[in-house]
């Protein structure tokens, strides 16, 4: 059996004909490193979903195996259907299939209330063709009320049908490892791919990390305080802290690592090159 972990790269649908260029060209380099499937977010509540889209069908004539992101909250039953219709006449075979979080102002949450949900209407609409990843929080999920019903409810994502999950991201090893272990005590045992968040910007990963419930270690969070205005110093101990945390994974044997690129390049190449995953021409 092949044990080589599997890359996936995550991009965000851009706004702009720039934005989409910079994604495509992100996308081919990132591609050289021919990463099992490369996935597209989708805005729940609708607001990028032509992004997504036509991000979506780049990829894949671009010869990448792409998974778009699909949430449910604030949406309904055909919505669902006629856009995975849409995506698997374009050939895809893979679905991120998510709650999503309400955007502000919006309070009807719809049939969807949670993932289950969604991953069980995907399974009885269409079948067992489509790869489902569903998402799963070492850190656990802001809403999280226990530990014990977190797992309750990825457990239920995963008897409605996910094959994989791909998890938050953080930056304590440890966490993840004990999430594993305990969902394998609960008797999940889908492949649990940690998600890994390169450090590029001090702000913007304070902000999102207080919005998902992802931990930053303090020693991490000082430093980054520390090098917030002195750039080339955060970066350089960015990759160095997200390095470090690849090889912990890895060598703890993880099925694989899905990073969040952010439609950047340079980070995530260089972490991937360091951990010794080779390009090609
Ligand atoms: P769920 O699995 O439904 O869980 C949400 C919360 O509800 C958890 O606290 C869970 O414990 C609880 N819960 C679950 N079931 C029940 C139940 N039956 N009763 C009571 N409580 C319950 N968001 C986007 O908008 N677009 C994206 O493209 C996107 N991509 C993502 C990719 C990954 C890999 C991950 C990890 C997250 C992504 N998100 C995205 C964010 C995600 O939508 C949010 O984290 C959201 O708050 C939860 O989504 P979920 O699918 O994990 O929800």
């Amino acid at each position: 059996m092949d044990t080589t972990p599997e890359l996936s790269f995550e991009f965000f649908p851009p706004r702009t004909p720039a934005g989409n260029d910079n994604l495509m060209a992100v996308h081919t380099e990132l591609a050289k490193f021919e990463p099992h499937f490369v996935s597209v977010t989708y805005g729940a509540g609708g607001s990028t979903q032509d992004g997504t889209y036509d991000a979506v069908k780049n990829m894949l004539s671009a010869g990448s195996s792409t998974a778009p992101h699909i949430t449910g909250v604030g949406t309904s039953r055909d919505h669902i259907k006629s856009t995975i219709r849409g995506y698997l006449e374009l050939g895809v075979k893979r679905l991120v299939v998510l709650r999503g979080d309400l955007p502000g102002g919006m309070v009807e949450r719809g049939h969807f209330k949670y993932a289950e949900q969604l991953v069980q209407f995907v399974r009885d609409e269409f079948g067992d063709d489509l790869h489902i990843e569903v998402g799963a929080y070492p850190d656990f999920h802001p809403e999280s009320s226990s530990p014990a019903t977190e797992l309750q409810y990825f457990k239920r994502k995963v008897d409605a049908g996910a094959n994989s999950a791909i998890t938050q991201y953080f930056y304590n090893a440890d966490s993840y490892f004990a999430f594993v272990e305990e969902s394998l005590r609960s008797g999940i045992d889908i492949p649990i791919v940690p998600g890994v968040m390169p450090i590029t910007n001090y702000a913007t990963l304070i902000r999102f990390s207080d919005a998902c419930g992802a931990e930053i270690p303090r020693w991490v969070r000082s430093r980054l305080e520390q090098y917030q205005h002195d750039e080339p110093s955060l970066q350089a101990f960015g990759l160095d802290v997200v390095t470090h945390l690849c090889f912990d994974l890895l060598d703890n044997g993880v099925p694989g690592l899905h990073f969040y690129t952010l439609n950047k390049t340079d980070p995530v190449k260089e972490i991937c090159q360091r951990i010794g995953f080779q390009q090609t021409n």
